[in-house]
């Protein structure tokens, strides 16, 4: 048996020991773990799984032991993924940091910081909002007016962030601030990590059409922040900023189909298109009724089919290489946010005025939801960079067209 071989019978083995049965049925809006100091783990099991999962080194299985992963390799990773899916086990915690501000610690954070912070992220104790976005920076993120003054031991931050996901239900921040208004606005920007507990802070929700919002409204005012939250050198912020909206990017084009894909009710991404069409359109020998419809859902399909293959591709070149550049993140965030949108208008062409739920109206607890996920489907092309911004950057970074 080679040591693959051995490390799948060893992993199968273990998780019928220990993933627990709740954890293998399909997981709900509500049950997600999230993480973070107020996590309340409605299904006790939930906890249990986090908790053995963590021991394992499990919820980030290629981070370094010492920062709380396994050490995996690649190949490792991918045999510890196909036997989770084969027990349709839960993801024991769903936590951006995970992919996104993990990995730029990784890169660019200090010994002692990685020590602090990677660990509690990977057991998932610190629930992380992103405070990048400001009134007046939102695609031009380099012109954040949030300022860091330099007194000597802390910095001094003054300033507001906007459209900050669930900024009100976070612990900490990572939060891009103006360390040096003199120089190119790229270069006096710095990415420190802030205690949402700290003195000076308030959150203010946002609402939106669907009735249902994450976003809120920071606000600093004179909040402390010690120098050593701050991660990478004082001007490097953008540098640091830029390598996160990469792995940001890279992974919103993968919410269908992992992580936040298997969550009943979320995104809509787990409605199976075709039963849906021949709920609403009816049936013919076993087939969706409408031919268009049909020939439109079997297009998509295959588009779906195609992002996937190429993330795998690119993927298994960044492993074989050993060099994730990141240039492609752009392509599949544009690409990713068009599939997804197109799936909420798939869904509305099926279902008609009952995907146009409205509260208190005789509309199906599902209707509702689609009605809602439709309507936030609309965000995935502006949050985490827009599409013309990412056009712009493969116009420029990939295809190196002129200005
Ligand atoms: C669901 C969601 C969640 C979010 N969560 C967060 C969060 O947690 N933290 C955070 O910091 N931010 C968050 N954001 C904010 C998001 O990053 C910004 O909305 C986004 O970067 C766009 O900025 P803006 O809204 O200021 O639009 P603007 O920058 O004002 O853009 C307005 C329009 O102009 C276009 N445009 C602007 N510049 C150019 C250009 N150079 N070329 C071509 N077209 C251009 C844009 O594409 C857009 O269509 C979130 C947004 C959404 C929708």
């Amino acid at each position: 048996m080679s040591e693959l071989e051995s490390f799948r019978a060893e992993v199968r083995a273990w998780l019928e020991c220990n993933c627990p049965m709740s954890m293998r049925t399909p997981l709900t809006a509500e049950q997600v773990v999230w993480g973070g100091r107020h996590e309340s783990f409605i299904n006790p099991e939930a906890r249990l799984w986090l908790e053995r999962m963590v021991e394992r080194g499990w919820t980030v299985p290629r981070w370094p032991k010492q920062y709380g992963g396994a050490g995996l390799d690649a190949a490792h990773e991918q045999v510890l993924r196909e036997e989770l899916d084969r027990i349709d086990a839960r993801p024991p915690l769903i936590a951006f940091p995970l992919w996104m501000l993990g990995p730029a610690l990784l890169e660019f954070a200090n010994e002692e910081q990685k020590r602090f912070h990677l660990p509690r992220i990977a057991r998932g104790e610190i629930r992380w909002c992103q405070g990048y976005s400001e009134p007046g920076a939102g695609s031009d993120l380099a012109a954040v007016q949030t300022r860091a003054e330099d007194r000597g031991d802390h910095y001094l931050v003054n300033g507001s962030k906007i459209w900050t996901s669930y900024a009100d239900k976070s612990d900490w921040m990572f939060c891009l601030v103006r360390t040096d208004p003199s120089v190119r606005k790229q270069e006096g920007i710095g990415f420190l990590l802030i205690d949402m507990q700290s003195p000076g802070i308030s959150v203010a929700p946002i609402r939106l059409i669907s009735g249902a919002s994450p976003f809120c409204q920071v606000f600093l005012a004179d909040v402390k922040v010690p120098k050593h939250q701050l991660v990478g050198r004082p001007n490097q912020g953008w540098s640091i900023a830029k390598r996160l909206l990469e792995y940001e990017r890279k992974w919103f084009s993968e919410l269908d189909q992992s992580r936040i894909g298997h969550i009943v009710g979320v995104g809509g991404a787990s409605v199976a298109l075709p039963a849906l069409a021949k709920e609403y359109l009816g049936e013919t020998a076993g087939r969706i009724a409408d031919e268009a419809i049909r020939a439109e859902l079997i297009a998509h399909d295959i588009d779906e089919m195609a992002l996937q293959a190429t993330l795998l591709r690119i993927d298994e070149r960044a492993r074989a290489s050993g060099v994730d550049d990141g240039s492609m993140a752009s392509v599949f965030k544009y690409y990713g946010a068009r599939l997804y949108k197109e799936r909420h208008e798939l869904m509305m062409k099926i279902m008609g005025t009952r995907a146009l739920g409205w509260q208190d109206e005789p509309f199906t607890a599902t209707e509702l939801d689609i009605t809602r996920h439709w309507l936030r489907s609309k965000g995935n092309s502006i949050e985490g960079g827009t599409s013309e911004i990412q056009l712009n950057i493969i116009a420029k970074r990939l295809l190196e067209l002129p200005d």
